[in-house]
């Protein structure tokens, strides 16, 4: 596999970022996206050209990582596809004011909770979803009636071309726009004062979003990563989890921000589940996982040293082997792993799945909340009491009971990170409330003035009181 040199330019000055920027801010002055019909107009317009372009961006995936066009379509351009249907069917209802009650205080009146758009939205993403995670964030911008300058990641080049041809070909540039580049055109970008920045990437470079928002007080939605735990019970089904965990993890090599990081495996099932588990990898990649068509490889030669390293982080029960010129690392799974091994310590985002084991529960409940939130957490059990008692006592961004990662393609669900993983969540009807300030009016008719309000305050206290109670 040829190493990728990025035929990316990382030069936008600060000027061309304040010019898109001060361009789209004209363009969302000119009210336009408020319309809803417009929103809709241009997101059918997305789903089309979307569907006319899926050859090309399952291609440009494909060079990428060698993300096969199963993994690419169920979980970038479908899953961007099903997201969009789910707008397109709900947004003229989600765009609704809301009625609420009003206060007894206040009567008589109407309150309604109008949701607006902020304005001129900036969208960061990372490189291990590229499509998926630029993309459905953006649905929800443009739902909700904002612009937006969307900033792809150059680490997945090639996706990152195809996204700015597809955007292109659909909005004008002072409605959304793609601005491709690296560190130093984001870093030119977050210097801009937007009216909301969404930055799906590491926790590091989010405290470095948060900051540069903080100095303009712009609202941000941050997507971040971390360790996440798997749990699984001597109580769990052992063939379905051993799927479920094997799927998850390996799935795009590992590299997937909600991938179980970690197993916590009760001891006392600990050889013959891990037994189920490298036959299940048999299974999904065959005798040679490098030979399979199904499993991509590590993004670039940075990474791949990486997790090269953490191999010696403990004994290689299953995988260990690496071909550094294709960037391939085997699924593995490693045991006898020290808690304060690198392995341990650093969020792995690699097809590497050390396991620690447990003989009380607790214990292992103790050992996730000494870390930092995780942005998922998996338990596997049959048994409602270990389940139960592993939500009640942990907290994390949000998980699964029984499989992993799916909690994700759940449209009702909120998506996002809590502590170190993250702040504020999207998908669905989340995403077009992500991209609208919730404005609270009260509108009272003049006809009646109820004057117990109003000074002078002598002997309406007692009513007040009877009225709050
Ligand atoms: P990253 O944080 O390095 O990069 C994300 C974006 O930030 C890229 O567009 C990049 O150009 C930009 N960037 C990088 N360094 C920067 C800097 N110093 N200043 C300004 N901008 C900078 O993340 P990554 O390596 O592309 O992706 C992996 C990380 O993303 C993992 O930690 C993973 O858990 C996380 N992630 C989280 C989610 C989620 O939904 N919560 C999803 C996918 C990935």
């Amino acid at each position: 596999m040829a190493t990728l040199t990025a035929p990316i330019l990382d030069d936008i000055s600060t000027e061309a970022a304040r010019r898109l920027m001060e361009k789209q801010r004209r363009f969302f002055e000119s009210r336009q996206t408020q319309d809803i019909e417009f929103r809709i107009k241009h997101l059918r317009a997305l789903q089309d050209a979307i569907h006319a372009q899926e050859k090309t961006i399952l291609e440009a995936l494909y060079k990428d990582f060698r993300k096969s066009e199963f993994e690419g379509y169920v979980t970038e351009v479908g899953f961007v596809l099903d997201d969009l249907k789910h707008t397109l069917k709900h947004l003229r209802a989600w765009a609704k004011p809301e009625r609420v009650g009003a206060s007894l205080m206040v009567m008589p009146a109407s309150a309604k909770v109008y949701s607006v758009p902020y304005g001129v939205s900036l969208i960061i993403s990372p490189w291990n979803y590229p499509f998926q995670l630029l993309i459905a964030p953006f649905v929800g911008a443009i739902a909700a009636g904002n612009c937006a300058v969307l900033k792809p990641s150059e680490l997945a080049p090639h996706t990152s071309a195809a996204i700015a041809n597809l955007i292109k070909s659909v909005f004008p540039e002072e409605y959304a726009s793609v601005v491709e580049g690296g560190v130093e055109t984001n870093t030119r970008l977050l210097e801009q004062k937007w009216d909301y920045i969404f930055f799906t990437g590491g926790t590091e470079i989010g405290r470095i979003v948060a900051q540069a928002a903080a100095k303009n007080l712009t609202p941000t939605t941050l997507e971040l990563g971390g360790k996440s735990p798997c749990f699984v019970d001597k109580h769990a089904n052992l063939d379905v989890a051993a799927r479920r965990i094997v799927w998850g993890k390996y799935l795009n090599a590992g590299q997937t921000c909600v991938a179980p990081d970690y197993l916590l495996l009760d001891k006392a099932i600990e050889q013959p589940f891990l037994e189920k588990m490298r036959a299940t990898v048999r299974e999904f990649y065959g005798e040679n996982p490098e030979q399979s068509v199904d499993y991509p490889r590590i993004i670039n030669d940075r990474h791949f040293s990486r997790l090269k390293s953490y191999l010696s982080d403990g004994d290689i029960f299953t995988g260990g082997e690496t071909n550094a010129a294709e960037r391939y690392i085997a699924p593995t799974i490693l045991r006898n792993v020290d808690a304060s091994a690198n392995v341990m310590q650093d969020e792995i985002f690699g097809p590497i799945l050390p396991v620690m084991t447990y003989s009380r529960l607790d214990e292992a409940i103790d050992f996730v909340n000494k870390r930092s939130k995780p942005l998922a957490l998996y338990v596997f059990s049959e048994n409602s009491d270990v389940q139960n008692t592993v939500l009640a006592n942990t907290n994390s961004g949000g998980g699964c009971v029984n499989d992993t990662v799916t909690h994700l393609t759940v449209p009702g669900l909120p998506f996002g990170g809590v502590g170190d993983s993250g702040i504020g969540g999207y998908h669905g009807k989340h995403s077009f409330d992500t991209f609208s300030h919730k404005r609270g009016i009260l509108s009272k008719p003049s006809m009646f003035d109820i004057k117990l309000r109003y000074a002078p305050y002598a002997g309406k206290l007692k009513w007040l009181r009877k009225i709050i109670g």
